[in-house]
C-alpha cells in the first residue's frame, strides 16, 4: 500500500490511524514477524498491552523496520494488577523499557475493575505522564458509561479513546452515543468478533456483491461508522486483506443489514464484573 491510512483527530489534536494492528494472544516470539508483516502491508498503528507479554516483540519489529518514530502510532495498556498511582508509574516505565521507546502515542487503562476502585488514582498518574510528554494521548478501555462519568467527576482530562468490544454482534449504541457527546473516539476491539460473525449470511451476501471477504465488509462497516479498528491476524495474506478496505463503500441498505445483526454477543469479559 502506498497511500497512508486515513486518520481520526483525537480530542487533544493528535491523529490516530483509523486502522491499526492488534497483537492479543500472539506469543512474543511470533510477534516481531507479525508486526513486520503489518508494517510491510502499510499499517502504522500497533495495539499491544503489558498483559499480552509481547511488548518486546513489538518493539523489536518497530526498531528493525527503520520507519521513523513520528510515522508510527504505538498503544499499550496498564494491567489491572498495576492500578494505583505509584504502581501505574512503575508499570508504565516497564512497558516503555520493553518497547524500547521513550514515549507511547496512546496509553490505556486496560479495564476499570470497578470493585477495586483504583482507576481514578491510575488516571492521576497518567495525567502526569501526559504532562511529561511520555504519553501523547491518554485513554481507557472497557469503561462503561458509569465508569466514564465517575472518572470525569474527578478529572478535567477527557479520555481521548475508549477501546471496547465492538463488532456486528455487539454494536454498543449507548457507549457510542456517550462517546460522541463527550468527544471520546470509539476504538473497537475484537472488531471481527474473533471470526464469530464472519459466516453470517447477511455479510457473505454483501461480500459477494462487492467482491470482498466478510472480514473486509465488517472492517468497512466499522470505518464508515467512524470507529478506529485494530484487527489481529498472524496470517500475512489476512493482514494484507484487512488493510485492503479503502476501495469500496457500503450503501445505506448494507449498513442497515449489518445493524440488524446486533444481538448482545459478548466474546470477552463483562467490564462491570471483571475485577
Ligand atoms: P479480531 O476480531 O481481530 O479477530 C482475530 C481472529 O480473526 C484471529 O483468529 C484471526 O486469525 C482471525 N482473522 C483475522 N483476519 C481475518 C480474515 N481476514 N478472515 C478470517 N479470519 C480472520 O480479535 P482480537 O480479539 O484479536 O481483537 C483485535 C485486537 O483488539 C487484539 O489483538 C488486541 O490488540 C485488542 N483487544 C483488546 C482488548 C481489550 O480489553 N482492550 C481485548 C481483546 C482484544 P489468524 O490470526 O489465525 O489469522
Amino acid at each position: 500500500m502506498s497511500t497512508p491510512l486515513p486518520t481520526i483527530t483525537l480530542n487533544n489534536g493528535i491523529e490516530i490511524p483509523q486502522l491499526g494492528f492488534g497483537v492479543f494472544q500472539v506469543p512474543d516470539a511470533e510477534t516481531t514477524a507479525a508486526v513486520a508483516s503489518a508494517l510491510e502491508a502499510g499499517y502504522r498503528s500497533i495495539d499491544t498491552a503489558a498483559i499480552y507479554g509481547n511488548e518486546a516483540g513489538v518493539g523489536q519489529a518497530l526498531a528493525e523496520s527503520g520507519i521513523a518514530r513520528e510515522d508510527l502510532f504505538v498503544t499499550t495498556k496498564l494491567w489491572n494488577a498495576d492500578q494505583g498511582h505509584d504502581a501505574t508509574l512503575k508499570a508504565f516505565d516497564a512497558s516503555l523499557a520493553k518497547l524500547g521507546l521513550d514515549h507511547v502515542d496512546l496509553y490505556l487503562i486496560h479495564w476499570p475493575t470497578p470493585a477495586r476502585d483504583l482507576y481514578r488514582e491510575s488516571w492521576r498518574a497518567i495525567e502526569t505522564l501526559v504532562a511529561d510528554g511520555r504519553v501523547r494521548a491518554a485513554g481507557v478501555s472497557n469503561f462503561q458509561p458509569a465508569h466514564l462519568r465517575r472518572l470525569l467527576d474527578d478529572s478535567a482530562l477527557v479520555p481521548a479513546v475508549n477501546q471496547i468490544e465492538l463488532h456486528p454482534g455487539l454494536q454498543q449504541a449507548e457507549l457510542r452515543a456517550l462517546h460522541a457527546e463527550l468527544g471520546i473516539v470509539t476504538e473497537a476491539w475484537s472488531p471481527l468478533a474473533q471470526g464469530a460473525v464472519l459466516g453470517e449470511p447477511a455479510l457473505t451476501a454483501i461480500a459477494a456483491r462487492h467482491g470482498k471477504s466478510p472480514a473486509q465488509v465488517v472492517l468497512r462497516w466499522h470505518l464508515q461508522l467512524g470507529n478506529v479498528v485494530i484487527p489481529k491476524s498472524v496470517t500475512p495474506a489476512r493482514i494484507r486483506e484487512n488493510a485492503d478496505v479503502f476501495d469500496f463503500a457500503l450503501g445505506d441498505d448494507e449498513m442497515a443489514a449489518i445493524a440488524a445483526l446486533d444481538r448482545g454477543l459478548r466474546t470477552g469479559p463483562d467490564p462491570d464484573t471483571l475485577n
